[in-house]
C-alpha cells in the first residue's frame, strides 16, 4: 500500500470524513486554518488532565524509576501504532490519534489499583470506570471555555473514547452511548485506537518488566509473539545481548503485529466493503482486527503479563498500598466534604442538591480521579498524618 500526500484527499470513502462529522454538542464556527479533528486533538493536548497524565502510574508507581511508562508516555505509544494502521487503511490520522491520546484521561492515580479501588467505593453510588470518566474528563469537567463546559469534542471522537459500557450509563449518555443499546460498532478509527492501547501496553509492559527484573528472557521465550522475534534477531546478530537485544525484539514484536493489523483488517473490510462510515456502524462485528493466529499469541501475552508482572509480589505490594491510599480518601472526603478544597467542596454541595448522596459521592470520585500518584500520595499524608502541614 502506498501512502499518497495530502492524506485528506485519499481518505477511503468509509473513513471518518470531517465534513459529514456527527458535530458537538455546543455547535461552534469551523476553525479557519485547522480541521475539526485537528482541533479536537489539540484541544487534548491543551487540556489538565492530560498534562497530569505524567505523573500517573501505568503499571509501575511514578516514583519508583524515570524510565518506565507512565500515562503521558503511553497515550503517545498508543496513537504513534494507532496513526501507523489508520494512514495504512487511509483512515483520518488525526481523529485516531485525537482518541489515543484522550483515551486514558479519566484514569485515576495508581493504574488499575486505583480504579478498581475507586470503583468499590463507589459501588453503592453508580460506580466507577475508567474509561467512561474520560468521556466526563472531555465532556464535563475540563473548565477552558466561557460557552461550554468540557471540551466540546465532535462526536467522533467522543464515540471512540467511550469503548464499553453498561446499557444503564448508555441510556443515560444519549447519542455517544447508542451503539450499546443498538449493538452497532464504533467508526474503524475508534476501532484501531481501542486494538492499539493493548498492542502498545503488551509491548511496553514486557520492556518495563524487564528493566524492573520482574521477567527474563527465558520466560519470555516461553511466548511465541517474543520467541520468533529471539530467533529472527539472535539469528541475525549472533552475541548480541543487554537493552539492544531486548529492543531489537520489542521493535521486532510490535512490527509484527502492526502488519498483521492492517492486512488482517484490510481484507476484511474489502470484504464487507462498507460505502460509508454509517456502514461500518451497521457491521455486526468490528473489522478492524488481527488474524486469528496472532491475536492467539497476543493474548497469550497478556495472560503472561497478568500472571508474572501485574500480579508479581512487588507490584501487589505497591497495589494494595494504592487501594489503601484511595479507599482512605475517599471515605474521610464522603464523611466530611469540607477537607476537599473549596471548589471541590462546592461541587460536593450541588451534587447532593441534584441527586442526593450519589451526587456527593459522584464529586469525592471526580476529585480523587484527578489526582496524580504523588498528589494523592501527598493529600493521604496531610490528612492521616499529624506531623505532615496541612
Ligand atoms: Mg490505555
Amino acid at each position: 500500500m502506498s501512502h499518497p500526500e495530502p492524506i485528506a484527499e485519499t481518505l477511503a470513502p468509509y473513513a471518518a470524513h470531517e465534513d459529514r462529522s456527527r458535530g458537538r454538542r455546543y455547535p461552534e464556527p469551523r476553525p479557519e486554518f485547522r480541521g475539526e479533528y485537528q482541533r479536537d486533538r489539540d484541544r487534548i493536548i491543551h487540556s489538565n488532565a492530560f498534562r497530569r497524565l505524567v505523573y500517573k502510574t501505568q503499571v509501575f508507581v511514578n516514583h519508583e524509576g524515570d524510565l518506565y511508562r507512565t500515562r503521558v508516555t503511553h497515550s503517545i505509544e498508543v496513537a504513534q501504532i494507532a496513526r501507523s494502521v489508520a494512514r495504512a487503511l487511509r483512515l483520518d490520522e488525526t481523529l485516531t490519534e485525537a482518541i489515543c491520546l484522550a483515551h486514558d484521561l479519566g484514569h485515576t492515580p495508581f493504574g488499575h489499583a486505583g480504579q478498581d479501588a475507586l470503583n468499590e467505593c463507589m459501588r453503592e453510588h453508580g460506580g466507577f470506570e475508567h474509561n467512561l470518566q474520560s468521556l466526563r474528563v472531555v465532556d464535563e469537567l475540563e473548565e477552558r471555555y466561557a460557552d461550554f463546559p468540557g471540551l466540546n469534542l465532535t462526536f467522533e471522537c467522543r464515540e471512540g473514547i467511550l469503548k464499553h459500557c453498561s446499557a444503564r450509563v448508555a441510556r443515560e449518555l444519549g447519542d455517544v452511548g447508542e451503539r450499546f443499546l443498538n449493538h452497532r460498532q464504533p467508526s474503524l478509527e475508534a476501532q484501531i485506537a481501542n486494538l492499539a492501547d493493548e498492542m502498545a501496553y503488551n509491548n511496553h509492559d514486557v520492556d518495563d518488566g524487564i528493566r524492573a527484573g520482574l521477567v527474563d528472557l527465558e520466560q519470555l521465550r516461553e511466548m511465541r509473539l517474543f520467541r520468533r522475534q529471539y530467533e529472527q534477531v539472535t539469528t541475525r546478530h549472533p552475541g548480541l545481548g543487554g537493552r539492544r537485544l531486548i529492543h531489537e525484539i520489542i521493535r521486532g514484536m510490535i512490527n509484527h503485529i502492526v502488519v498483521d493489523l492492517i492486512r488482517c483488517s484490510h481484507a476484511r473490510i474489502e470484504r464487507a466493503a462498507p460505502a460509508s462510515i454509517e456502514e461500518v456502524r451497521a457491521q455486526p462485528h468490528p473489522l478492524v482486527s488481527l488474524g486469528d493466529d496472532t491475536l492467539e499469541e497476543h493474548r497469550e501475552l497478556m495472560r503472561f503479563l497478568r500472571e508474572h508482572v501485574y500480579r508479581h509480589y512487588k507490584v501487589l505490594r505497591m497495589t494494595t498500598k494504592a487501594r489503601r491510599v484511595v479507599r482512605e480518601l475517599f471515605d474521610a472526603f464522603m464523611n466530611e466534604t469540607r477537607l476537599m478544597p473549596p471548589e471541590h467542596q462546592a461541587l460536593a454541595g450541588r451534587g447532593e442538591a441534584d441527586r442526593g448522596i450519589a451526587g456527593r459521592a459522584r464529586a469525592v470520585a471526580d476529585y480523587i480521579a484527578g489526582m496524580t500518584d504523588r498528589y494523592a500520595i501527598l493529600e493521604h499524608r496531610r490528612l492521616f498524618d499529624p506531623a505532615e502541614r496541612t
